[in-house]
């Protein structure tokens, strides 16, 4: 475990986070995510072929994270907490690089939130890219069109499928030279390229975390971890570093 306290972390989180808030994980095991086939859901290929069931899938997805019962649970807290601590103290920054498409870290309170994957309240024209927000359960048709094109286009989900270039790249990579720790939190370890962030962690010679609820795909390259439910764990290392 680190001894003395880093200033600059920053913190790969995954679907894990999310499990306790009853928001399902990707199990890349057998390729399904909440029983769909991720090539019809989640590729560029998918969508080409049957948007109206991607859309569906979507909007099934967005529903889900717009019902009341769904809530950011302790873990989430806790990394607001970190952040708001390490800033009112003046200690340095916590930056959350997120894999989820979900809101769940900002309604925590995290303000430094980059996801990488897209975020399921977005939709963005397929012409022009550009980005709107999308917060409400109405199902997105393939009916509704853009407001920036003079011939309106087709609304996709804001998401980063599979073959597709993730975002914020070269400011993850900023940040990560920038600190004094990488930890990773509710990850599997399969997805690239943030499966990858850790060993570019360690080439830069950072001490690496991982929290999972059980040893991740690439637990070998983490120098240290603690398993068990993000509910429990990530409150407890909080804890410790805002008191050490
Ligand atoms: P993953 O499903 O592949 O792995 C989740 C990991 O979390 C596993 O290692 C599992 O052991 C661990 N885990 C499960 N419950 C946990 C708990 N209570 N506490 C701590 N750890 C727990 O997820 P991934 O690595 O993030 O990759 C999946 C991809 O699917 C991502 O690209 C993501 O965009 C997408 N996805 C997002 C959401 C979301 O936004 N909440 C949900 C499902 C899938």
């Amino acid at each position: 475990m680190q001894k003395s306290q880093p200033k600059n972390i920053v913190i790969l989180t995954g679907a894990g986070i999310s499990a306790d808030s009853g928001i399902a994980t990707f199990r890349a095991s057998d390729g399904l995510w909440e029983k769909h086939n991720i090539e019809e859901v989640a590729t560029p290929e998918g969508y080409a072929r049957n948007p109206e069931l991607v859309q569906r899938f979507y909007n099934e997805r967005r529903a889900q994270l717009l019902d009341p019962k769904i809530k950011p649970n302790r873990a989430h807290s806790a990394l607001a907490e970190l952040e708001a601590h390490y800033q009112n103290k003046g200690i340095g920054s916590v930056t959350i690089v997120t894999q989820n498409i979900d809101d769940l870290h900002q309604r925590a309170g995290s303000k430094n939130v980059m996801h990488m994957h897209g975020e399921l309240l977005k939709l963005r024209c397929v012409k022009t890219q550009q980005v709107v927000e999308w917060r409400s359960a109405k199902p997105v048709t393939n009916a509704d069109r853009c407001q920036c094109c003079t011939s309106p286009q087709a609304l996709r989900p804001h998401i980063v499928w599979f073959g597709e270039m993730p975002f914020y790249m070269d400011e993850i990579h900023y940040k990560l030279s920038r600190a004094d720790l990488f930890v990773a939190i509710g990850t599997s370890g399969h997805v690239y390229p943030a499966a990858g962030f850790v060993a570019n962690a360690r080439s830069l010679g950072l001490p690496t975390l991982e929290l999972n609820l059980e040893a991740s795909q690439n637990a070998s390259q983490f120098t240290d971890s603690i398993y068990g439910r993000a509910t429990d764990t990530v409150p407890q290392w909080v804890h410790s570093l805002i008191c050490s």
